[in-house]
Parts: structure tokens; sequence; C-alpha cells
């Protein structure tokens, strides 16, 4: 499958970058490592007028270590060099863990930190060629009025398919977005929307440059369930994280993704166990007010009914994991 015409640029420095992204604004996309990107304008599904490259950008391929104990990561750091880097693995377990889970060997070589936290929704019905798209009228991601995963729908439903915003979340990373114009810091866990098209809250003009995440002693845990281990996107992902030693804790929290348009932060059964501790007993009512949590989920790439078991699969096995841990 051949590229659609784009010109491809390779920016030399950040300002320049800034600066190419202000005056194209829609009609430019970042290539981090190009392992999404790349495939998807293969697929026409992505048509960008220009591929804008931050790949010769050393300062955001740097793992910065903070005073206070945190991490400040460049988002074009490799994920296979940030799934091997001591710091990381020592002080975040869980997020060094989601790095591994992403793809494969070959692909982590390419991809980037700020691509996984970027990437976009995915949707059976339009992660396919231009041909077998012809056989459907257009949806919202192929400029038409509809989703095909439930027409009915007045959003695009694709789903946030990332690992490593899971454990973002959980760690309370905080993401800086600069553009020509200045910069933002946005909490990762107000990045994404829920609407399959603007998934996340970056602007066309705006670069993610950095992520910092805090120091943290609590304990974390990352789980994911895929049709093949070490190569396909999740079915189910699970992060969760809590303060204490065995069953006792004060504080939990837990996040699934791959089931929704956004991770979705569970907060009633965050709130029994937090409340009546890690025990079997608490851990099985967390799980069973999960339901209400995911809301109605749909049956993009799996069932819907395997999805909300699997959920509750990986959320049990996440909190027994933060329990002996
Ligand atoms: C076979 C296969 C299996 C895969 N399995 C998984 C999986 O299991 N889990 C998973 O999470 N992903 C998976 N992926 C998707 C993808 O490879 C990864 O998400 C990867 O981390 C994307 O990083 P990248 O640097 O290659 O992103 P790119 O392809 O370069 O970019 C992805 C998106 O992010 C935007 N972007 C990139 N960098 C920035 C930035 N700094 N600021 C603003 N926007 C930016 C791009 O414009 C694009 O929209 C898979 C892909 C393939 C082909």
């Amino acid at each position: 499958m051949l590229l659609p015409d784009h010109q491809y640029v390779t920016t030399n420095s950040l300002k320049e970058c800034l600066r190419l992204l202000a005056e194209s604004r829609e009609k430019a996309m970042v290539v981090g490592g190009g392992t999404d990107v790349i495939f998807n304008m293969r697929l026409k599904l992505f048509q960008p007028d220009v591929a804008v490259s931050i790949r010769k950008l050393d300062e955001l391929q740097q793992v910065e270590e903070l005073t206070n104990g945190g991490l400040r990561i460049g988002a074009g750091a490799r994920l296979a060099d940030l799934a091997e880097h001591p710091a990381i693995n020592d002080r975040y377990p869980a997020f060094a863990e989601s790095v591994r889970a992403v793809a494969s060997t070959h692909i982590r070589n390419m991809a980037t930190l700020g691509g996984n936290i970027c990437l976009h929704t995915r949707c059976a019905y339009t992660n396919n060629s231009e041909e077998w798209r012809k056989g459907l009228n257009s949806c919202f991601k192929t400029e038409g009025k509809i989703c095909h995963v439930i027409q009915t729908s007045s959003r695009c439903l694709a789903i946030n398919n990332a690992d490593t915003p899971l454990a973002l979340i959980i760690l309370g990373a905080v993401l800086t977005l600069q553009s020509a114009g200045g910069s933002r810091e946005v909490p990762i866990a107000e990045f994404y929307t829920n609407d399959g098209m603007d998934n996340t809250v970056l602007r066309p003009d705006e670069l993610l440059t950095h992520i910092t995440i805090p120091p943290v002693s609590d304990r974390t845990a990352f789980l994911k369930l895929a049709p093949r281990q070490g190569m396909d996107f999740a079915t189910v992902a699970v992060a969760a994280r809590c303060d204490g030693t065995g069953e006792k804790v004060s504080k939990v929290s837990i996040v699934v993704g791959s089931i929704s348009t956004n991770p979705i932060i569970l907060h009633e059964p965050s709130r029994i166990v937090s409340e009546q501790g890690l025990g079997d007993e608490a851990i099985s009512a967390a799980v069973d007010s999960i339901r209400d949590e995911l809301g109605p989920l749909t049956n993009l790439f799996s069932r819907a009914s395997y999805k909300r078991q699997m959920a509750n699969v990986l959320v049990r096995r996440v909190l027994v994991a933060l329990r002996e841990s």
C-alpha cells in the first residue's frame, strides 16, 4: 500500500517544529516513531499534507531524574529504552510493565512514549484498507456522520487502545504541551475525552514534549489481557495503586483501558477497597460494583459481555497483586 502524497519534514529544533505546527495546523501530523501514523497513512485513513518528524529532537529523548525523586521523560524517548531504564524499573514498576506490554520488541524499538500517549482511537471498521472501507458508508472518521459501531450514536465510539496511559494515570503523571505561543501542563487523567474523533485535549498546533511523574512510594500493578501475548493490542488492561501494606490500605486507585473511547477511572470499586481493605470479601464487593462504572460497552474488537467479564477478572487480579506486593 503506497503512502498518500505528503511532505515529510524532519525538524532539527523544537522551535522549528512548533513553528511548523502553528503554520500547518490540521494539515500536519507529528511523527514520533511512526509505528501507528505511517501505518494509518498507508491505509489512507490519515492523509496529512505534512508529516512532521520529531526523531532528531534530542531534548525530547532524555529521561531526567528530578531532585524530588520523580522523573521527567521526553515524549520522543523510545519505548525500548524506557523498558530497560533502571530508574523507571526501580521507581515505577507498573509503568515499566505497561511499556513492555506495548506491541512487540521491533515496534518498541521505533515507538515513542509520546506516540503511545497520543495514539489515535482504533475501530475495527475504519482501521482497514481504503478498499475495505469502500464497502461501508463513511463514518465520523472518514468524513461521514455515523458511527458503524452503534449507528444511532452521535459520536465516534472508537477505542483508546494504548497501554502506558493507564499506568501514568495512577501515578499522577503530568503532560507538558507546547505550542509556538507557550506551554501548558495537563494531568494525564484530564487529557482524554470520550469522543473517538477528538480523543484528547491536544490542539493541532501543540506538541506533547514531556511527561513528568511525581515520586511515588505506593504499591502499583499493571495487567493486560490480549489475544496474543507480546504482539496484540489489549482486549482489556488495568492499572492500580494503593498505599499501606498487605490488606491494609487507605487509598486505592484503579483505571481500566482498551474497552472504551477513554481510560475509565473506577471510583466506586476504589472507594470500597479503600474503606474495607484488600481482603477477599472487599475485593469481591469492589468487583461486583464495576458494572455500573464501566457504562455501556460496545462489541468493538470483542464482545461487550466478554470485555465486561474480563474487566472483572483483571480488576480482581490487580487488587490481589497489590495485596501481595
Ligand atoms: C502490530 C501492532 C501492534 C501494536 N500493539 C500495540 C499495543 O499492544 N499497545 C499499544 O499501546 N499500542 C500498540 N500499537 C500502536 C503503536 O505502535 C504504539 O502505540 C506506539 O507506542 C506508538 O508510538 P509511535 O511513536 O510510533 O507513534 P506515532 O505513530 O509516531 O504517532 C501516533 C500518534 O501520536 C501523535 N504523536 C506522536 N508523538 C507526538 C507528540 N510528541 N506530540 C503530539 N502528538 C504526537 C501522532 O501524530 C499520531 O497521531 C501497535 C501497533 C502495531 C502496528
